[in-house]
């Protein structure tokens, strides 16, 4: 079999492995990076960038720069976590024509199918190049709290980045593989996985070599975000009240809010106090503003105490959902980056009384998992067969406007279930089936999945005719259901994709463009690439000619002044291999810069 790669699609980052010689191990990123920023960029001049390269111009660039998507896939425009995204994300969320939330950037609509879909062609790419052949197979992640909507459109996301993905697996099941628990023993673990945008606890139970979720809570609007948010409000208010100035309505000085915020976050994982600086953040009549602040690990605590404790709250659900005390838990397992927080891992120890276990990295935890996934589903790995359950409970809309629950939160998958339904009128031609996901008692409080139609049954009084249901979870959690009635033997089946979600159509239309553009695509990251080395290396090169203009001959200075013009005439080409040549020969200008002031030293 193919090699089968696992991918952690993270909201905030993402990240690759493999299983190879008996190991899984994460594939760095070109960069040399073991993680990948979620994030797409769109330039002015029709350039997409993906990963860091996104992330570092997302400063200049904030309202044509998508990230935490993940928040959004699979969720309708009027969802109120999309809504409230809106209120918060730098760049346009608009509803696509079916509702579901979508991202727009110059004119032009992207779901998050598709932004997903880029990310995943770069982590391909990365894994193509790493392992020098093509590569198709993939295990994908998911938070275990995602419905089926959420992860079909995961699944197309992996599709559109022309991946074959044999599995979606739960973010915290994987990372419990990661871990190499339950190769022998039994025992019951929590696994608390706290990241940029979203937040899981499940409890999972193992007993020779198999895993068994018996408990998933959650919130998919729960994560380092929402700290980050918290502490640049702290900053624009002190800043409001410093200078009267308000930045809300600044997007650039926002992303350098943002930025600085999670940096300081992440600094006062490992000191005491930092100090948020950020120069020139705006002007006023009296001329630029700058911020600096001081901030304290107690008080960014205290700014977040709220949000973690939040996440205690889900914990203990969580536990009483799997009718468990926390003694009975032997061993708690942090993921995500949010974990490497001091208080994060201090409260977790406090509520469930014990150490967490941090042998391996969080970052990586989720896709080390999915790639021992992929061993497993390639052969490579035996003994190990991995049971999920189902996020949320399934059911049908039934007379009254109520929903009836067919599979229970929490079951198992693979599981299928049939019951017996009946007409509710004399003579009823047809039944509509309307499929819910969710766990309240009216079918609209409730997701809508799908709706679809048996017709052709004989006139008969009501309650006689018998149509057999069946809900059928395959092992991703993915669900289809078939309605037949008894009498006739006439049947119907719906993968279930109806309300939400790209439709296959879409999907064929997007994968020929993305196999259309992909050339394109290559050429212009790394034409947006070299024009960025070259706008640095003009830069140094003027300063230190500057500096240096004394040491050089006449026709050393006429060669570098020209190389220096050459690299500003070409830089906005769209011809690779000019850029390519221009950047070599401004290369060796500097270096003769570098020769000469370094010369006395030799
Ligand atoms: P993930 O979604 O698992 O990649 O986690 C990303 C989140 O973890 C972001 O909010 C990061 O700011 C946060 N993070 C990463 N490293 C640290 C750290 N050392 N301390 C605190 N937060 C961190």
């Amino acid at each position: 079999m193919d090699k089968v790669i696992g991918i952690d699609l993270g909201t905030t980052n993402s990240c690759l492995a493999i299983f190879e010689g008996g190991v899984a191990q994460v594939i760095p990123n070109p960069e040399g990076s073991r993680t990948t920023p979620s994030m797409v960029a769109f330039t002015p001049d029709g350039q997409r960038l993906v990963g860091s390269i996104a992330k570092r111009q997302a400063v200049a660039n904030p309202t044509s720069t998508v990230f935490a998507t993940k928040r959004m896939i699979g969720r309708k425009l009027k969802s109120s976590e999309v809504q409230r995204m809106q209120m918060t994300a730098p760049y346009k969320i608009a509803a696509a024509d079916n509702g579901d939330a979508c991202v727009v950037v110059h004119g032009r609509r992207y779901t998050p199918q598709e932004i997903g879909a880029f990310v995943l062609r770069q982590l391909r790419e990365s894994a193509q190049e790493y392992l020098d052949q093509s590569v198709k197979d993939a295990v994908i992640t998911v938070p275990a709290y995602f419905d089926d909507a959420q992860r079909q459109a995961t699944r197309d996301a992996g599709r559109l980045a022309g991946l074959n993905v044999l599995r979606i697996i739960n973010e915290p099941t994987a990372a419990a593989l990661a871990y190499g628990i339950g190769a022998d023993a039994a025992g019951t673990i929590a696994v608390y996985d706290l990241g940029g945008g979203t937040f899981d606890i499940s409890i999972l139970e193992y007993s020779q070599g198999v895993f068994q979720v018996k408990a998933t809570h959650g919130d998919t609007f729960l994560g380092g975000e929402d700290i980050d948010v918290r502490l640049m409000d702290v900053l624009i208010e002190g800043f409001l009240a410093e200078t009267g100035i308000d930045l809300h309505s600044d997007p650039v000085a926002l992303q350098r809010l943002k930025d600085a915020a999670e940096r300081a976050k992440v600094e006062l994982s490992t000191v005491e106090e930092t100090e948020i600086s950020l120069p020139f953040l705006t002007a006023d009549a009296s001329g630029p503003r700058h911020l600096r602040r001081r901030l304290t690990r107690d008080e960014l605590e205290s700014i977040c105490q709220d949000l973690i404790e939040a996440t205690l709250a889900h914990c203990q659900d969580a536990m009483q959902a799997a009718g468990l005390q926390p003694q009975q838990i032997t061993d708690v397992l942090l993921v995500g980056g949010m974990t490497k927080m001091p208080m994060v891992q201090r409260e977790v120890a406090r509520l469930f009384q014990r150490q967490p276990n941090r042998s391996v990295n969080p970052d990586e935890a989720v896709a080390v998992g999915a790639a021992i996934q992929g061993g497993i589903l390639a052969g490579d790995v035996g003994q190990v067969l991995l049971l999920d359950v189902v996020p949320l409970s399934l059911g049908l809309e039934t007379s009254g406007g109520l929903m009836t629950k067919l599979i229970p939160r929490n079951a198992t998958v693979p599981c299928s279930l049939t019951e017996i339904f009946t007409t509710s009128e004399d003579y009823q031609p047809l039944v509509n089936l309307h499929i819910l996901q969710g766990e309240r008692p009216l079918a609209a409080d409730n997701t809508s999945l799908a709706r679809f139609e048996l017709v052709g049954i004989p006139p008969a009084l009501r309650g006689v005719p018998k149509i057999e249901v069946t809900f059928n979870i395959d092992a991703n959690g993915i669900l289809s259901v078939t309605a037949r009635d008894l009498g006739t033997r006439r049947e119907q089946q719906v993968r279930v994709r109806a309300t939400s979600g790209l439709t296959e159509s879409a999907i064929e239309r997007m994968l020929a463009e993305a196999e259309q553009y992909q050339d394109s695509d290559r050429i212009n990251v790394e034409l947006a690439d070299m024009r960025r080395r070259i706008q640095g290396l003009i830069y140094t090169t003027e300063r230190s000619l500057a500096e240096s203009a004394n040491y050089l001959t006449e026709t050393e200075l006429s060669q570098i002044r020209a190389d220096l013009e050459n690299a500003r005439r070409s830089i906005d080409s769209a011809d690779l291999y000019r850029i390519q040549q221009v950047l070599k020969e401004l290369e060796k200008s500097a270096f003769r810069i570098t020769e000469v002031m370094y010369k006395d030293f030799a």
